[in-house]
């Protein structure tokens, strides 16, 4: 009841944008948020990109090195801090940016181990891995008795703790950019781990909550 209340307050008396309740779609305009660029199998990165855009050093808790654009840093730090607090959840950052000759490296490295064939089911095409924009974090978990959840398979297992993480992101400007069930559209499988950036808590939580792709916001 006090809930209902509150909600008619909110819908009849408050002016304020936060409180608005529309599921109308967020004014998209990528010339004037960078945040929102589409890199992905079929979309390269822009060749100008790096100088549109501030990557950073920073350390995670175990001293590893990750380069990340500075707002997209951030926001992951309030995230971070959100979710050790509120949720009892520790995150930390897994791979980051990832230059395109690093990309070619790995993508070299691979094929000459497995061949072609691999590389095209498990890795994005040199010049075209959203890992190229410092806007896409991998993250793992760290749980209370200091144990690492960072293998893939046993990020997909642990639900719980993902489900948490998931229902903040949105709020700090994140997306889940790999959701389950979207693998015809992002051309990935569902990576829990892997959250984007896009700037933009409002457009954010439209994606989230309409379980949305970036495909699907920008080309509705
Ligand atoms: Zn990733």
């Amino acid at each position: 009841m006090k809930k209902l209340f509150s909600l008619f307050l909110c819908l009849f008396l408050c002016p304020c944008l936060s409180c608005a309740h529309t599921e109308d779609k967020p004014v998209t305009n990528v010339n004037e948020n960078p945040y929102l660029i589409l890199v992905n199998k079929q979309n390269k990165l822009p060749d100008d990109w790096l100088n549109r855009v501030d990557l950073i050093s920073t350390r995670n808790i175990i001293d590893e090195e990750n380069i990340v654009e500075s707002h997209a840093l951030i926001a992951f730090n309030g995230l971070r801090t959100c979710l050790l607090y509120e949720e009892e959840v520790q995150i930390e950052l897994d791979s980051t940016y990832r230059s395109v000759e690093q990309q070619q490296e790995i993508w070299d490295y691979w094929g000459s181990t497995y061949g072609l064939e691999y590389c095209e089911k498990y890795l994005s095409p040199v010049g075209y891995s959203e890992h190229h924009t410092g806007l896409a974090l991998d993250i793992f978990i760290i749980t209370k008795d200091n144990v690492e959840i960072r293998d893939n398979d046993e990020m997909i297992a642990d639900t719980t703790d993902f489900a948490k993480i998931h229902s903040h992101i949105a709020d700090y400007g994140f997306i889940l950019r790999y959701p389950e069930g979207k693998e015809d559209v992002t051309g990935y499988d569902y990576e829990p781990w892997h959250l984007r950036y896009i700037g933009n808590p409002e457009i954010a939580h439209y994606i989230m909550d309409n379980n949305f792709t970036l495909e699907e916001y920008l080309l509705q």
